[in-house]
């Protein structure tokens, strides 16, 4: 009896160290063989940039894949959902290559979404933020880009937006107030900017990454961290500072003109 029950508790531990994240796949519309593999092939390259530059997900993901052609285009259309399951619905045009799928910043933008909780409607400025901001980060791990690559493109991101952050209201008001004009654009790079000085901030002060944060947090605290405030406390404890907070309050509070930075 007492030896059933060490094996059962070795097996139990072997296959919590060796349990891995998987992506799961739903065909939501009919695929050829070979238009399935490509899919997969785009996504588990995607996946595993996500894991070796974000983290382990303390979960598996599931992927909706749903036909959506003419939109010139290779994935037109994506979204998160993260009840019951993290899920990620993708809208796809398979006649694009492989090569031009692994060159779409939509995978990496989606699969980035869940490293936090859901956050709500009302900050979604935060959560579209984080993912703009780490889509690139991904995009770099993947080889699709280079760091110059990545710098320029978060500096004609931030360029295209700038004139909306020279007021005096705060960068999440006035990304709340474009979201509702749909200026998607400028809500999702109004957001990123925290994170791209998050990022920045914590190279020059503490010699690491934004990304390199998350191996931690995801095991500490990715199920257990609640709204934006949760989220940026739990990051910060991550490496015992407070640079995220201050970022928060700030973007929330002081004027944009002063606080908007690239
Ligand atoms: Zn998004």
């Amino acid at each position: 009896m007492r030896a059933f029950f060490l094996l059962g508790l070795s097996l139990f531990v072997y296959f919590q160290t060796v349990a891995q994240s998987e992506l799961r796949y739903t065909w939501e519309d009919e695929f050829t063989e070979v238009e399935k593999q490509k899919v997969r092939a785009w996504l588990s390259t995607t996946y595993k940039a996500v894991q070796s530059k974000i983290g382990e997900y303390p979960f598996d993901v599931y992927v909706h894949i749903h036909r959506r052609e003419g939109k010139e285009e290779p994935c037109p259309w994506a979204n998160t959902w993260r009840y019951p399951k993290q899920q990620i619905f993708f809208h796809i045009d398979p006649n694009y290559s492989l090569e031009e799928f692994l060159a779409d910043w939509t995978a990496p933008h989606e699969m980035s979404h869940l490293a936090i909780p859901y956050i709500g409607e009302k900050e979604a400025w935060f959560s579209e933020g984080f993912a703009s901001f780490l889509q690139y980060q991904v995009m770099l791990e993947m080889g699709e880009m280079t760091k110059m690559s990545i710098d320029s493109a978060y500096n004609s991101k931030f360029s295209g937006v700038l004139e909306y952050y020279r007021s005096t209201e705060s960068v999440g008001d006035i990304a709340i107030q474009k979201r509702k004009e749909s200026n998607y654009k400028a809500m999702y790079w109004g957001g990123a900017n925290l994170f791209y000085q998050w990022n920045q901030q914590l190279i020059e002060k503490e010699n690491r990454e934004f990304s390199s944060l998350f191996q931690e947090y995801l095991k500490c605290c990715r199920k257990t961290s609640r709204g934006v405030d949760g989220v940026v406390k739990a990051i910060d404890e991550v490496y015992g500072g407070t640079i995220g907070q201050d970022l928060l309050f700030k973007f929330r509070n002081g004027e944009s003109g002063a606080n908007f930075k690239f």
